[in-house]
């Protein structure tokens, strides 16, 4: 599968996911906010895709939600964060597609900054 991460920093994701607890627990529910909004929070990412990015952060839904169990309320707050924090920031938007997600029932957006 191809992947935006060097060959050192997949095998440490691959490590991560093999050794996280089959608590049920959701690893994005449980991630510190660097910035937190009303219905979204920005984290960092342990497992940058170093290949591409020199900063690697990720636009979370604050509530537990897949991409289309996002309310009226949490969608706007997208439009708007989009247009304020993450165009002025950041150099682009990555989402996953269904194959290479690896927490589907969390919607994220993964924020880069890519490499000079
Ligand atoms: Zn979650």
């Amino acid at each position: 599968m191809p992947s935006l991460r060097t060959p050192e920093m997949k095998q440490q994701h691959k490590e991560y996911q093999q050794s996280a607890a089959p608590s049920g627990a959701c690893p994005l529910c449980e991630k510190p906010a660097l910035r937190t909004f009303a219905h979204w929070k920005i984290t960092g990412n342990k497992f940058p895709y170093d290949l591409i990015a020199k900063t690697h952060h990720m636009l979370i839904p604050i509530r537990h939600v897949t991409e289309t169990g996002l309310n009226e309320a949490e969608l706007k707050e997208y439009q708007q964060l989009k247009a304020a924090v993450v165009h002025p920031e950041y150099d682009y938007i990555i989402e996953a597609t269904t194959k290479n997600k690896s927490v589907p029932a969390h919607f994220h957006l993964h924020l880069i900054v890519g490499k000079e």
